[in-house]
């Protein structure tokens, strides 16, 4: 099933080469070649203006955008694996499938703990995730947010400290299209 989803992926990115520009992130060059290492991905990622305060993921496209500007914010108000997290929250949705929703959030969280611990970085690293979550949680349960802060703290880290080289299908069990 998820080879099937690279397949298409990989289909996309062929389109969005000859779709346009992709101005590179030059901060995220490290989180770039080590996300699409551990995934088995060639996804670009491609700048959004200064001041656009996000990044997500184009699954149409093929691509992950993001605001270095607020990427570096991040890093700096939460650790800069807080924002590294965020990077790896959006390869969440690329290699997920076709899914929205506080669940699909969920576990885009969910797998950024496990390219966390799946790369190596120590426990500090989702914990500086887990806390940029916190504060991004939703107020209120809805089924079309991003979880509450609580889920989210949650989510992150069953996915940093569940994972130990589950292949693909196994991260289903880890990381369920569910809330935390
Ligand atoms: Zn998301």
């Amino acid at each position: 099933m998820i080879k099937v989803i690279f397949t298409i992926f990989c289909l996309a990115i062929i389109s969005t080469n000859s779709f346009g520009q992709c101005v590179p992130v030059p901060n995220a060059n490290q989180e770039l070649v080590a996300l699409n290492n551990f995934w088995g991905t060639n996804i670009p990622i491609c700048r959004l203006p200064a001041g656009s305060n996000n990044a997500y993921a184009d699954r149409n496209r093929g691509v992950v955008l993001a605001d270095q500007d607020w990427l570096d914010v991040i890093a700096f108000n939460f650790g800069s694996f807080a924002a590294t997290g965020i990077l790896a929250h959006e390869w969440g949705h690329m290699i997920q499938g076709p899914y929205n929703g506080t669940a699909a959030e969920l576990q885009a969280d969910c797998l950024a703990g496990v390219f966390m611990r799946g790369v190596g970085l120590n426990w500090q690293a989702v914990e500086q995730f887990a806390m940029a979550n916190a504060f991004a949680g939703d107020g209120h349960w809805s089924l079309n947010g991003h979880g509450t802060s609580a889920q989210r703290v949650t989510a992150a880290r069953r996915g940093y400290y569940g994972y130990n080289g589950q292949i693909r299908s196994g991260l289903l069990a880890l990381c369920p299209l569910s809330a935390f």
